[in-house]
Order: C-alpha cells, then sequence, then structure tokens
C-alpha cells in the first residue's frame, strides 16, 4: 500500500490553499530508475515539484524546499484544491496528448517567463523527462513482454500500440527535443566546477545526455575520462557502441 503525508501550500498572491502529498519513502515496495535520473516509486515520482502554478490565479511560485513555512502539515480552515488540479500544472500525463502538453507547459514557460540558471536546470530537466515520457517504456513493445508476464495480449497489444504512437510523436518533436537538452547540457557545463561537490554526477548526467543526443563521440570522450565502472555505465557505454540514443531502464 502506498502512505503519503499530506501538506498544504497557500498561493503568495490570491491566499488560496493546495493540498499535496509526499510519499514516505520507507514504505515504498518498488523503485524503477531510468536513464535520465527519473525515478518512480510505486509509480509516483517522488521529486517535489519545485514549480508551483496556482490553479485559481496562475502565479506562479518557486518552493526548494517541501518544509515549514513554506507548506504547512496543519489543514486549513477554507476550502483547498486537490493535488490533481496543480501537480504537473493539471496535466494528466498517462496519454500520449497528456505527455505533450506538459512538454508544451515547460515550453511556453521558459519563452514567456523570468527565471535563473538553476530554476532554468530544473525546467529544461523536466521537460526533457516529459520528452522522454513518451518512449520511456519502448522496452515494453518486444514480444517477450507478452510472453514472459502474465498480461493478456489484449492488453499487451493495446500498451504497445500506444507507445509506438509515443515514438512517432516523439520523432516529429525531435529536434525540439535535441534543442533543450543541448541547452541543458551548456548549463550544466558552466553550472559546476571540479571544486563542487555535484561535479561528478553532473559529469555522468552529461555522459547520458550526450548519448541520448547522438552525440557519441563526446559521450564516449567523456566516458574514457571516468574511473567509475558501474552497471549503469557499461550499460551506456554498449549503448554508445550500438549508437542507441533512447532512455532506457535502469533498474526495476
Ligand atoms: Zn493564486
Amino acid at each position: 500500500m502506498i502512505k503519503f503525508e499530506t501538506f498544504y501550500y497557500q498561493c503568495p498572491r490570491c491566499k488560496c490553499w493546495m493540498e499535496g502529498h509526499i510519499l514516505i519513502s520507507s514504505m515504498v515496495n518498488q523503485s524503477i530508475l531510468y536513464s535520465d535520473g527519473k525515478i518512480l516509486n510505486d509509480g509516483y515520482i517522488t521529486e517535489h515539484q519545485k514549480m508551483i502554478v496556482c490553479p485559481a490565479c496562475n502565479h506562479w511560485s518557486w518552493v526548494e524546499k517541501y518544509e515549514e513555512p513554506h507548506i504547512t502539515k496543519k489543514k486549513p480552515a477554507d476550502n483547498f484544491y486537490t493535488w490533481n488540479s496543480w501537480r504537473f500544472y493539471g496535466v494528466h500525463f498517462g496519454s500520449n496528448e497528456g505527455r505533450m502538453a506538459l512538454v508544451n507547459h515547460y515550453k511556453n514557460f521558459l519563452a514567456k517567463s523570468d527565471y535563473n540558471r538553476d530554476q532554468e536546470i530544473y525546467f529544461r530537466r523536466m521537460m526533457w523527462w516529459a520528452y522522454n515520457d513518451l518512449v520511456r517504456n519502448k522496452y515494453q513493445i518486444n514480444i517477450e513482454r507478452y510472453t514472459s508476464k502474465e498480461m493478456s495480449f489484449k492488453v499487451w497489444y493495446r500498451n504497445r500500440k500506444k507507445i509506438l504512437q509515443g515514438i512517432d510523436l516523439f520523432l516529429v518533436h525531435h529536434d525540439e527535443y535535441i534543442e533543450n537538452l543541448s541547452r541543458l547540457v551548456d548549463l550544466l557545463k558552466s553550472r559546476y566546477t571540479p571544486d563542487d561537490e555535484e561535479f561528478e554526477s553532473t559529469n555522468l548526467d552529461i555522459i547520458e545526455m550526450y548519448r541520448q543526443l547522438g552525440d557519441f563521440n563526446s559521450a564516449k570522450k567523456l566516458l574514457n575520462g571516468t574511473s567509475r565502472r558501474t552497471y549503469f555505465i557499461s550499460t551506456i557505454e554498449e549503448k554508445v557502441e550500438e549508437k542507441d540514443d533512447f532512455v532506457f531502464l535502469v533498474t526495476g
């Protein structure tokens, strides 16, 4: 069973309340990790949504940490908006249309708003994930998926159709995908120096970003410069050799 802690957030402009939930990580049964860093715990994204757009007045605010005084656990006396009405900006990204709507949300936001470098890194990473959501479960289209799991042919076939449509959409928008990811790599390269604690992990992120950009030579160069050898890194290496530029399932 999934356990959540409930919190409340008040819009700084119109003062309306929003309800949200935080997954209690110790209660998680299954964690899935993808190569772009997205983690699903029992099917849920546990990463806090740092940008909150008020469903009443459309004001956006940045919440770095989900702790007092920014959020409260005390239930307000007034009515509040439910999590679904503001989470992912009201987009339901279970369908390919919803996934594109989430991409477009970030795209419009980046074009029209003011933000600093760290915020841009966040938005572009989220946009990268939203694009990848279209092809994230590409591995499920294999027939082995149907034969090895207890799944009816109909369910597998319907899922496969949806994934194939997602791949088509992804390819249609591939230029914009590349534009966003290239900008993210540039931002990350200018953000951290070798003195920063985040430098090494960011470097690993950049290797995977180069691979997903189809820039296999740059990925190879950075791979040769890293001494770390994990299952994740050797899988990236294999994919670079195969010239495969899709996001993949690391564990789960
Ligand atoms: Zn508001």
